[in-house]
């Protein structure tokens, strides 16, 4: 120890870097309440069609830290799954979405909207996963077909077989599966078919430089293809401008989620835009 202490001292004299190191290691001392305090909450984005009226959402978790604001989930989802917290965290995220569900069930509209929550590896290869679903999935009254799981990449490729298994599982209770942020893992087109997925998400990495990199317009074009012939729907993430969205559009996408069609907002909002006008004057 003494001498990893020795080789890595000058970091300790780095202002910024210890700064964030402090900020770090607050973070994770807090989270472990954060919890049982109530300061999660989630945010509905929209995912729209053609047309922008709303088919899907994703479900999408804050911190709400009594002195820092808002600490956004790329910074403690980390955390959490270093420390494990990411078990009861997911746990309440799912179970928080789909008793949102089972209260939209009954309304024609925002019933049929499909509602994605995010699943870490850890989550996903928990113990008793599959129960933990068909629990909540009881409990809440959530109808299971409009529930989706996203998973990443990383995820589904370590342990294929195993992460096969639990996705029939899962399947059979009537869930449904999007693969998140694809392109940015090492998916090869062999596992891509054995997986039993429902959606391809495009990463926003290449739809963000779309109109001025001609690699990433061919990539999301390849992946709005390689969709199609596995028969998978496809969401293209992180659409900001109309240009992009015209792009994805002439290209055979009809899911977009991204700021143009809304920002992640807090569930009044979501559902007031769920209910407008789905086709809304050109
Ligand atoms: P993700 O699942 O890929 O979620 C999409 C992220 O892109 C969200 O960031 C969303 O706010 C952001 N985004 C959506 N549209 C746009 C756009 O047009 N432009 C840009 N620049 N960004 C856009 P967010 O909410 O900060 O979440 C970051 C990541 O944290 C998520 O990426 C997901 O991996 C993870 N995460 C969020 N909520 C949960 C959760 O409940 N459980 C788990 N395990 N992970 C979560
Ligand atoms: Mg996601
Ligand atoms: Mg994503
Ligand atoms: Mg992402």
């Amino acid at each position: 120890r003494a001498k990893t202490a020795g080789r890595n001292a000058l970091r300790f004299f780095d202002p910024d870097m210890q700064q964030a190191m402090n900020r770090r290691a607050q973070l994770e001392a807090q989270l472990h309440n954060a919890l049982r305090l109530q300061q999660f909450l989630l945010l509905y984005q929209p995912q729209v069609d053609t047309k922008g009226g709303v088919r899907g959402v994703e479900v999408l978790v804050r911190w709400s830290h009594p002195e820092q604001g808002m600490v956004s989930p790329g910074e403690f989802i980390p955390l959490a799954e270093d420390t494990g917290l990411i078990l009861p965290l997911g746990h309440w995220v799912m179970e928080t979405a789909m008793r949102q569900q089972a209260q939209w069930r009954r309304d024609p509209l925002l019933g049929s909207i499909d509602v994605s929550i995010n699943v870490s590896a850890r989550q996903f290869h928990q113990e008793h996963f599959v129960q933990m679903v068909q629990e909540l999935l009881q409990r809440t009254g959530a109808d299971p077909r409009r529930i989706q799981l996203e998973l990443t990449e990383s995820l589904l490729l370590d342990q294929v077989d195993a992460v096969i298994a639990t996705m029939q599982a899962l399947r059979a209770l009537g869930v449904g599966f999007a693969l998140d942020d694809f392109g940015t893992g090492y998916s090869s087109l062999s596992y891509l078919k054995r997986l039993p997925l429902d959606v391809i998400k495009i990463d926003q990495g290449f739809v963000r430089d779309l109109l001025d990199e001609p690699r990433d317009a061919s990539i999301a074009r390849t992946i709005i293809a390689l969709a199609d012939a596995l028969s998978l729907g496809v969401v293209a993430e992180g659409v900001e401008t109309e240009a992009h969205f015209q792009f994805l559009q002439s290209h055979g996408c009809k899911r977009f989620q991204g700021y143009l069609f809304g920002r992640p907002m807090p569930l009044p909002d979501f559902e007031d835009r769920a209910r407008q006008c789905p086709y809304p004057p050109a």
